[in-house]
């Protein structure tokens, strides 16, 4: 029997970017009474929350107490402290100023080149590269866009795949992943779900195999193919009704 139920978020657990609706809400509240939950997600701690935690419908201090936020891929991680009743930030492992620098100029040279910088499509106060702190985010539409232009943006990878191949030339230290649908995700090599995942065992103190992933981006070169990897049981989704799909099953189960 799995102890840990971990979830990639965009397109796992709810449409990307967007929050989790009420069925995913009502069965993440139900695995917290039999498993320890672990979101790990490219996003930042307050997308964690607008999007997963502030669904949940009154959960108990002990539900949430099998909540653990894995933020920024897992170079972050979270946990509800009941005595101060807030979050807490358990460990963090940020980029440098510099780092973050020349990563932003090699995705945003790159993209200009390709004539992929498409700042005129973003909604007021939006922006298309973002510090994450332990990496940073290219959005080809910025957070703000509507769904369906992120889906069409990109759906075959191409874009993506090829602002990648430049960037690499420019600042070839770092590793770039495609996230999302419009998303790239760069950051120092060996910091991505692979180094979250390694650090959920390490806090969590349980063995590979009493984990059970859920992921959409499962394929080489997805920001869920690191867990894969490291021969961590996955199931592959194609969107958040494969997720309540098997969660539906797996509850049935055990309850
Ligand atoms: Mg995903």
């Amino acid at each position: 029997m799995k102890k840990v139920l971990a979830f990639d978020i965009d397109q796992t657990l709810n449409i990307a970017k967007t929050p989790i609706d009420d069925e995913m809400a009502e069965l993440l509240l139900e695995c917290l009474n039999h498993f320890e939950v672990c979101p790990i997600s490219g996003q930042k701690f307050d997308q964690f929350l607008v999007q997963i935690v502030n669904r949940l419908k009154n959960p108990t201090s002990e539900q949430i107490s099998h909540l653990h936020l894995f933020v920024a891929q897992g170079t972050q991680y979270y946990r509800f402290d009941k005595i101060n009743n807030d979050w807490k930030k358990i460990y963090d492992f940020p980029l440098t100023d510099e780092q973050v620098a020349k990563i932003s100029s090699a995705l945003e040279s790159s993209a200009r080149e390709l004539g992929l910088w498409e700042e005129d499509k973003l909604q007021p106060g939006d922006k298309i590269i973002e510090n994450r702190l332990s990496q940073v985010t290219f959005s080809a539409l910025g957070q703000k866009a509507d769904t369906e232009a992120k889906y069409a943006w990109d759906p075959t990878l191409e874009k993506r795949r090829k602002i990648i191949e430049k960037a690499k030339l420019l600042a070839p230290e770092f590793d770039y992943e495609i996230g999302g649908t419009t998303s790239i995700n760069a950051f120092t090599p060996g910091m991505n779900k692979k180094f979250g995942m390694t650090h959920l065992l390490k806090e969590l103190n349980v063995k590979k195999e009493d984990v059970l992933f859920f992921g959409d981006m499962t394929s080489p070169g997805g920001n869920d193919y690191p867990i894969v990897e490291m021969g961590i049981d996955t199931i592959t989704v194609r969107n958040h009704e494969d997720t309540a799909y098997a969660l539906r099953g797996i509850l049935s189960i055990i309850s």
